[in-house]
């Protein structure tokens, strides 16, 4: 079962997100996806039965790690930081979000 979770920036926006593993571990700040400010998790107080706009996965490679760092942080890493990130992410749990495709 999905656990919904929102994130506040300080210019107003509302990131809400979803958990897909059962092991997932979020982050207390994740960078807005909309201003690129630092947002703050609401710890799940919210209400759970809203539609979230993005996902907590594991990325499985390095194309999957890229497409989900890309339109948050831009084209600012190489190869050898998305390995890297890979590594980290497989240890320690979810590392990323992204953004859910809604049909
Ligand atoms: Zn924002």
């Amino acid at each position: 079962m999905s656990k919904i979770n929102e994130y506040h920036c300080p210019s107003g926006h509302t990131t809400v997100t979803r958990d897909t593993e059962p092991r997932t571990v979020t982050p207390m700040f994740i960078t807005c996806p909309e201003c690129k400010k630092t947002a703050t998790s609401c710890m799940y107080q919210v209400n759970q039965s809203q539609q979230p706009t993005y996902e907590w996965f594991i990325p499985k490679n390095i194309e999957e790690m890229k497409a989900a760092c890309l339109p948050v942080y831009g084209d600012m890493f190489n190869d050898d930081d998305y390995e890297s990130m890979l590594e980290k992410t497989e240890s320690t749990g979810p590392g990323m979000y992204r953004k859910i495709d809604l049909k």
